[in-house]
């Protein structure tokens, strides 16, 4: 070997180790390859030397460092070059010349490789054209020794890149984890991208929250999209590409991977690329993998979120509809609850009676003893009927279709009793697809929970209508008179009581039985009704005596009303009878006791029947 080429060999190992011992240095530098092409040009007495740096994006070669003057050039690799190659060869390191044909003024090439990929080249001009030919075989010891050094070098250098790489990765993965928020994981997720690759364009394809991810690069994945790629990157959890040769540019479908399912797509457009380079590719999947985990884990913090959120609606409900037995406050706090949860405009609770007849409950929203809501009520009967299930329509005007509709989106719960529908809960809002499948279960489970409270709060109620009234002549009961009475004398300042008593009823039993004399009951109760206000209250004092109380009625209009009974009994009663009334009067100045009163028209009754009877008597107050 020359003493010129053992001291270009030494100087390179000295500048080799000195870089190598410096550990604050940064080995890969542009200035130490210069030094070394510096060094190596003098020695070898060289025109110029030069580092081809290989890119594997474009899969080209761009002149990075040079004694000479900087081009610009790009060496496109060609493929022989990349595939043929053989490092096994001593003269490996030597490119043959007809690779490289395009290269002006280089006659000989070095190359360069790590973990047996191509990463660069070094050439070599000649200042004479028998530059090489004194060299010899030392080019050879030359080469090896040369590739060696610069090949751990770029080692080095490329090791320290993908732990740089590896760092963000392990940064972020700690902030995914540290969040529950679906936008701060997207963000991060890009923003980490934006870091390591600063000129490329990245969206996200969501296939359901697509909105307020407020300035993030959100675009909804549908399935009618024509982005077939980021489609088939959604559907089988794997990466897509998109090369595109003429405009050179490659595009990247990254599926955001959790343990249960995909969440999304990342799309990444690399301008002036022709191939995403399986170390990236690596790196990529790796944080989209990350982040599909995390919007996972988001996710089913969300839903728990919710789900506790729901069974604590419910249970609340439930409470409340157990320890509260009055219908009116039942359907108050249902109403309340069901506007609260779902944001509804309306809320309707119908009953269904055994006719077929819609009976409103009358907490619902006064919307529904509108004309327009008819068309829902009518609507929802048939289905409910048909169907016997709970309705969910994102949009009514495709089943109702002549009328225009105030409010698009509907849900529906039917409430069952014994299996027996008996009525439904509806909500509407105006938006179509207002309500979400979620809200909609929610709904459903929310109304089976309280429609047997619902249920019992009615058949209480109705109860109670039963033992206020009369069965036969539908009349109030005595009892509810008495308690009505006893109130009325707090409240009011007057009164008037009419007792009546049909005249000599034992002879319609006698002559036509006893169900024709229950009939003629009915009928004078019916004529009682007619010729009463709704305030008053007609009951059945006992047998076949009957009672009419008149509260705030003075005794002047109170003796008419008795009267305009007794008359159109006689006149539409058949069989026909005819009745006696006695009648008494009470004011806050007087005779303000119930019994009382009770007494002195039983006394008027009595006199009236040994009078002639078909009449009406009044007994005053003695006092
Ligand atoms: P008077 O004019 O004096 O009242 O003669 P009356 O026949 O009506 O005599 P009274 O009031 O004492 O008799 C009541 C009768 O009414 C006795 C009973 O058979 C009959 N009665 C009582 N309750 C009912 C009922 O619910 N249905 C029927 N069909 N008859 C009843
Ligand atoms: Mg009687
Ligand atoms: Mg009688």
């Amino acid at each position: 070997m020359s003493g010129r080429m053992t001291q270009l060999l030494n100087e390179l190992r000295v500048l080799f180790f000195q870089r190598i011992s410096n550990v604050d240095n940064d080995m890969y530098s542009t200035a130490f390859i210069q030094d070394v092409l510096l060094i190596t040009k003098e020695l070898l007495r060289m025109e110029e030397v030069a580092y081809f740096k290989y890119d594997d994006w474009t899969q080209q070669f761009y002149m990075e460092a040079t004694t000479g003057a900087f081009q610009k050039s790009v060496l496109a690799a060609s493929d022989t070059l990349i595939t043929q190659w053989n490092r096994s060869e001593n003269e490996g390191y030597i490119v043959p010349d007809q690779l490289f044909m395009e290269i002006e003024g280089f006659q000989a090439f070095i190359s360069l490789h790590v973990d047996h990929q191509m990463v660069g080249l070094v050439g070599f001009k000649e200042k004479t054209s028998s530059a090489f030919s004194y060299l010899q075989e030392d080019w050879l010891i030359f080469s090896k020794e040369f590739a060696t050094i610069m090949e751990t070098v770029l080692c080095i250098a490329k090791t320290k890149h993908k732990e740089q790489r590896y760092k963000q990765l392990y940064r972020v993965t700690e902030q995914f984890h540290s969040s529950m928020n679906m936008t701060a994981v997207l963000g991060e997720v890009i923003s980490t991208l934006q870091n390591v690759y600063p000129t490329f364009d990245y969206y996200l394809f969501l296939s359901q929250d697509s909105y307020g991810h407020g300035n993030l690069p959100v675009k909804e994945l549908d399935y009618n999209s024509e982005n077939v790629a980021a489609m088939q990157a959604y559907l089988t959890g794997k990466l897509q590409f998109e090369d595109d040769y003429t405009d050179r540019h490659s595009i990247l479908y990254a599926p955001l991977l959790g343990k249960q399912g995909v969440y999304g797509v990342l799309q990444i457009i690399a301008p002036n690329s022709l191939l995403f380079p399986p170390s990236e590719l690596d790196f990529i999947t790796l944080l989209a993998n990350t982040a599909g985990s995390a919007i996972e884990n988001a996710q089913l913090y969300q839903q728990s979120k919710r789900l506790v959120a729901d069974l604590q609606l419910i249970n609340e409900t439930s409470h409340y509809l157990n320890s509260n037995t009055c219908l009116n406050d039942t359907i108050r706090f249902m109403k309340r609850q069901i506007i609260q949860s779902f944001q509804a405009n309306q809320s309707g609770f119908v009953l269904l009676s055994d006719d077929g007849a819609l009976q409103l409950l009358s907490e619902s929203s006064s919307f529904f003893e509108t004309e327009d809501a008819q068309v829902y009520l009518s609507f929802l009967k048939r289905k409910i009927e048909e169907e016997k299930e709970s309705q969910f329509i994102s949009d009514v005007t495709v089943y109702i279709e002549e009328v225009d509709l105030e409010y698009r989106s509907l849900m529906a719960v039917p409430m069952m009793e014994n299996s027996i529908l008996r009525g439904f809960v509806v909500v509407l809002h105006k938006e179509p697809y207002f309500f979400s499948f979620d809200m909609f279960k929610l709904f459903q489970s929310l109304i089976h929970h309280s429609s047997i409270a619902m249920m019992n709060s009615i058949l209480r109620e109705e109860l109670e209508k039963m033992v206020i009234t009369d069965h036969l002549t539908q009349l109030h009961s005595r009892s509810y008179l008495d308690r009505q009475m006893c109130e009325s004398m707090i409240a009011d300042d007057q009164g008037t009581f009419i007792l009546i008593d049909i005249d000599n009823f034992k002879k319609v039993n006698d002559t036509y039985g006893h169900q024709v004399g229950d009939e003629v009951l009915i009928q004078v109760a019916k004529v009682i009704q007619r010729n009463i206000r709704d305030t008053d209250i007609g009951a059945r004092w006992g047998g076949e005596e009957l009672a009419v109380y008149l509260p705030k009625v003075d005794l002047h209009i109170g003796l008419r009303i008795a009267e305009r009974i007794k008359d159109k009994v006689a006149e539409q009663t058949n069989p026909n009878i005819t009745i006696s009334c006695g009648v008494s009067y009470w004011s806050k100045e007087r005779c303000n006791n119930v019994k009382e009163l009770f007494k002195r028209a039983d006394e008027a009754l009595y006199i009236a029947k040994n009078t002639g009877k078909n009449k009406v008597l009044l007994q005053q107050c003695d006092c």
